[in-house]
């Protein structure tokens, strides 16, 4: 199991963003987690959006 597979302690805050690898999206958190490449930043967005439903307050752009 990858470290990014376990929960996020209570508490820890999640501010996700998205960062770029070449051509894919990658959805990341402050927490330590980590999406997988996607070919569109929207789909990363989408990822960060369900692993912080809540917190997930992303920048237009
Ligand atoms: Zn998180």
């Amino acid at each position: 199991m990858l470290p990014s597979d376990l929960p996020a302690p209570a508490g820890a805050l999640h501010r996700t963003d998205t960062a770029e690898r070449g051509s894919f999206a990658v959805a990341r958190c402050s927490c330590g987690w980590s999406g997988p490449a996607r070919r569109s930043r929207e789909r990363a967005r989408s990822d960060a959006r369900a692993h912080s439903p809540e917190g997930g307050t992303l920048p237009e752009g």
